[in-house]
Parts: C-alpha cells; sequence; structure tokens
C-alpha cells in the first residue's frame, strides 16, 4: 500500500510535539486567534522573506481576502492559469470578477507569459499566478508585464509553501502571496487553514479587518469583514511543522529527483524542472498516452496515483460558457496527459522504486 501522502506516518514522527501543543490549547482554552497564531505570522513571515503575514481560515480565503483588501471588484478581470484547482478561479468570482485564463507552457503546466499580453484589456487589474505542483511560476517575466501594464501581482502558493525563484520565497514576490494549510499541502495542518503575505502594512492591516468581521478594535465594525479565523489548535500544529519545512521540502525533492532519474527513457516523461527556481514537489505529475493503463497497474498494486486536474477550469460547466471558442491548446493536451504518483517527505526510496517498477511493466 503505497497513499499519495501518508500523513499518519508524518504525526507519528512529531506526536510527541504535536499531542503536547494540542493539549496545552485546549487546557488554555483560547481556541479563535490567540498567541499561536500571532507567534505563528511572524515565524511564517520570517521564514518566507515578508513584511506581514496574515492567518486565515482556508487557502480559498486566503485567495478571497487577498481580492478584496487588492480592492478588485466587480467587472475587473483577472488573468489566472485554467490548469489550477478550482478554487484559484473561484476567487476570482466572489468578488465579481472575471478570471481569463491563459494556456500554460507545455513544460512547467504554469501560466506561460508569453501568452499574457495578448490577454489584457483595459478592465485588465491583476495576474493571478499559480505555482503549481510547486514549482514557481516564470516571475521574472510576469513582474515585468504587471510592472509594464500597471497589473497588481497576487500568487496563488498553495502549492509551493517554500518553493523559491531568483532568491525570493514565493508570496514575497507579488504584492500578496495566498497560501493554503489543508492537511495533504506542503505545509499542512489538522484541518482546515491559510494565510496571506503581504509586502504593505496597508494591506496587512485590510486583511487583518476582513478576517474579523471588519473591525480593528472588537466590536468597532468599519467595514464588511467575514469570519475567517486561524484557531488555535491549527496554530500549534502549523508551528511544529513550520520548523521542519525545509527538511519536509527537501525529502520531497529527493523522492522526485529518485523518480525522475528512474523513469528516464520510460513510457513517462517525468516534469521538467525550469533551472530558474526551487520546486518543491507538492504533487510528482508526470505526462504519459497510457495514462489509464498505467493507473490501473498502479492500483492492482495498492499503488494509488491522481489526475490533477483532468478538466481544465475553461471546460469546467461553471465556466465552459463564457469560454466557448477560447482554445487552449496546451493545457488540453496536458490535462489529457497528466498524473501523479505518490510524493511525500517519508517516502523510502525502496517505495519509489516500487511505484516505478510497476510502471515499468505496465507499458
Ligand atoms: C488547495 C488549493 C487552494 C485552496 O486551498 P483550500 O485551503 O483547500 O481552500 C487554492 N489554490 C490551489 C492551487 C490549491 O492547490
Amino acid at each position: 500500500m503505497i497513499p499519495m501522502v501518508d500523513l499518519k506516518e508524518q504525526y507519528h514522527q512529531i506526536k510527541e510535539e504535536i499531542d503536547r501543543g494540542v493539549l496545552e490549547v485546549l487546557e488554555k482554552t483560547q481556541f479563535i486567534l490567540g498567541p499561536n497564531v500571532s507567534s505563528f505570522e511572524e515565524e511564517a513571515a520570517a521564514y518566507l522573506g515578508v513584511k506581514h503575514a496574515v492567518a486565515c481560515a482556508s487557502g480559498t480565503d486566503a485567495l478571497h481576502l487577498a481580492l478584496l483588501a487588492a480592492g478588485i471588484k466587480a467587472g475587473d478581470e483577472v488573468i489566472t492559469s485554467p490548469f489550477t484547482f478550482i478554487a484559484t478561479a473561484e476567487a476570482i468570482c466572489y468578488v465579481g470578477g472575471k478570471p481569463v485564463f491563459v494556456d500554460i507552457d507545455p513544460q512547467t503546466f504554469n501560466i506561460d507569459p508569453a501568452k499574457i499580453e495578448a490577454a489584457i484589456t483595459p478592465k485588465t487589474r491583476a495576474i493571478m499566478p499559480v505555482h503549481l505542483f510547486g514549482q514557481p511560476a516564470d516571475m521574472a517575466a510576469i513582474e515585468a508585464i504587471c510592472k509594464k501594464h500597471n497589473l497588481l501581482l497576487i500568487e496563488d502558493c498553495a502549492q509551493s509553501f517554500g518553493a523559491a525563484i531568483n532568491g525570493r520565497m514565493t508570496g514575497a514576490i507579488g504584492s500578496m502571496g495566498c497560501f493554503s494549510f489543508f492537511p495533504s499541502k506542503n505545509l499542512g495542518c489538522y484541518g482546515d487553514g491559510g494565510m496571506v503575505s503581504a509586502a504593505s502594512a496597508e494591506l496587512a492591516e485590510q486583511l487583518r479587518m476582513l478576517r474579523n468581521h471588519g473591525c480593528k478594535v472588537r466590536y468597532h465594525h468599519d467595514i464588511i469583514g467575514y469570519n475567517s479565523r486561524l484557531d488555535e489548535i491549527q496554530a500549534v500544529i502549523l508551528r511544529v511543522k513550520l520548523k521542519r519545512i525545509k527538511t519536509y521540502n527537501e525529502e520531497r525533492r529527493r523522492v522526485a529527483h529518485l523518480y525522475s532519474r528512474l523513469l528516464a527513457g520510460s513510457a513517462v516523461i517525468p516534469p521538467v524542472e525550469d533551472g530558474k527556481g526551487v520546486h518543491v514537489y507538492h504533487q510528482y505529475t508526470v505526462l504519459t498516452s497510457s495514462r489509464d493503463q498505467i493507473m490501473k497497474a498502479l492500483g492492482d498494486k495498492g499503488i494509488a496515483s491522481a489526475v490533477y486536474y483532468p478538466i481544465p477550469l475553461h471546460r469546467q460547466n461553471v465556466f465552459a460558457a463564457d469560454y466557448r471558442g477560447v482554445t487552449l491548446p496546451v493545457t488540453d493536451d496536458v490535462s489529457a496527459r497528466c498524473m501523479s504518483l505518490p510524493i511525500y517527505p517519508e517516502m523510502t526510496n525502496g517505495q519509489v522504486e516500487e511505484v516505478v517498477g510497476v510502471i515499468k511493466s505496465a507499458v
């Protein structure tokens, strides 16, 4: 049995520290926001090299709150990737904006900067790149486009905690970075959680108000806000895991590099590192024209695999009507041929060899 991610193995390795932290929170009975949340925000900001970090209830909320803080509103267009989890585009819709999908790079699966300018209109307000599967998007090129056209840059870092490019962590490049701490993410808690990193004090203050009913001082409400707070139990867990995130990401890279070495010359094409940044392999995603066959063979041996993402966003029912006639050929091709293999820090080299062995004998 090899799962996509083994959260139990990781828990057992850090159980003592996690259990102690959680029990302390239970004993203290301060559950919402609180000292662990503040400390986690400071520690995460320091790790990422950003001035401010504001924790919230989920990655989806992080995107939503960031777009609100940025002032994105009805009628505004936000350029993003069609090859991502639905939340990226949902958040744009929550504020009344329109997601504008730009095709991806065939090697990195990230938004293709060379195709962005053609999608810019007078209504475009922001670009929201997704650092998909843990590989940073081409931020130098995207930043240059933002500067030239006076657009905001908001990063979807849900899959890229700890990834870096040109010496900067993802989330420290745009005006804001949106993180998810969903349990299976590189830095995950034991429930839902999220965070927005912010370059300016003004944005951070706005985000703090938005996450907590629009108030700076309790019961003094200045704007319409939301209930989107992180709780102390999740924060204490995140503090334990943040101390280890560098090792966790290095271990993911070990697993990925072994896969890539063993899969060279096989019926699957390993993912490409673009050489510009540090890929943290939230997913290890290959391309193959024998996807069903390989997934069946793996499943028969008790090895998990998954397709992220089988239907790109411009083809989802919810968006299809708006995107009739739009062709995004690279995205369509990649979503037809991609599949993700098990990857997690605790995965052993022997397990990687086992997965590769099954793939090689299947095709
Ligand atoms: C997981 C994810 C989100 C949403 O995060 P939640 O914490 O599940 O709300 C957003 N964008 C991307 C790219 C993700 O992978």
